[in-house]
């Protein structure tokens, strides 16, 4: 047997929330090139629809669903428009989120909840609608929410959304715990640096190539190519015995000497 055709994403349908850019946009052209139809969400439909036009020009099969992940009817709508053409979903990559850097002292009860309502609940809200729709269908699934290495230790600047990414870690365990019995695989991915457009102007600026040089024990941001392969080892069989695995793609950052 060829070992890597456990990969594979076929007959598979897989929606990705934040689908409009950066590791989203990346990850749901991954999905597609192992064969799965692929489901795009995010609020920008417009760069959705190029990004869907794109793959199916390559022969892959896309849908762009307008979401909003802070709004229950929003997501349920995309859910049943995903459904009613492409079935049910079978794997979720819940990747929508925020990430402005703030000081403690400076965070409004605004700002707060905002981080919380996308980062933390919108990765609860997809997770829940996903599953609730798995386990009528009485299909097996797999979900990978997008944590980060501020889920598991902390940063200057980063209080709401580490505190949001934690409450990230902890949801994928306790779906993976209770979700087993239903067949549903429940894993996140911590990534540690990737240059999108929601960090791109710190890491062009000489204070965060100086932090990424002298900090991260690879000396180097991660490439997005690099999530490929955890993606794919979630989301497929050959992942098919691992749930409330937390992984980190990070270049080493989470074992940095103190
Ligand atoms: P981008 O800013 O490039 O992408 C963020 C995506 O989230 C966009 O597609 C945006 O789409 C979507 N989004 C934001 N809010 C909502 C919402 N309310 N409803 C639906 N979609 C939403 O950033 P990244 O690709 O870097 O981030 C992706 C994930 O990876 C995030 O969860 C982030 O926290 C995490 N991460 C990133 C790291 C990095 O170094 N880049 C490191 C660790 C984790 P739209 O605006 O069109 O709705």
């Amino acid at each position: 047997m060829d070992v890597l055709k456990q990969f594979s994403l076929s007959g598979k349908t897989v929606l990705i929330t934040g689908a409009s850019s950066g590791i989203g946009a990346h990850l749901a052209r991954v999905a597609s090139n192992a064969g799965a139809r692929v489901v795009l969400a995010a609020r920008r439909v417009e760069r959705l629809q190029q990004l869907a036009d794109d793959i199916r020009f390559e022969g892959g099969v896309a849908l762009a669903v307008a979401m909003d992940v802070t709004d229950r009817a929003s997501v349920e709508t995309a859910f049943d428009a995903a459904e009613a053409q492409l079935g049910v979903v079978d794997v979720v990559l819940n990747n929508a989120g925020i990430g402005n850097g703030q000081r403690v002292l400076e965070v409004s009860e605004e700002d707060w909840r905002a981080m919380l309502s996308t980062n933390l609940d919108g990765v609860w809200r997809v997770a829940q609608c996903a599953a609730q729709r798995l386990a009528k269908a009485q299909r097996p699934g797999s979900i990978i929410n997008i944590a980060s290495i501020l889920g598991l230790r902390v940063g200057t600047g980063y209080s709401h959304y580490s505190a949001a990414k934690a409450g990230v870690v902890q949801l994928s365990k306790s779906l993976a715990l209770e979700l087993a019995r239903h067949r549903i695989r429940v894993n996140a991915i911590a990534p540690g640096y990737f240059k999108t457009e929601m960090n791109d102007a710190w890491f062009d600026s000489d204070k965060g190539q100086t932090y990424i040089r002298d900090i991260v024990p690879m000396h180097r941001l991660g490439n997005l190519k690099e999530l490929e392969g955890p993606f794919l080892l979630l989301a497929s069989d050959a992942g098919a015995f691992m749930t409330g695995a937390v992984l980190a793609v990070d270049g080493g950052h989470l074992v940095g000497s103190l």
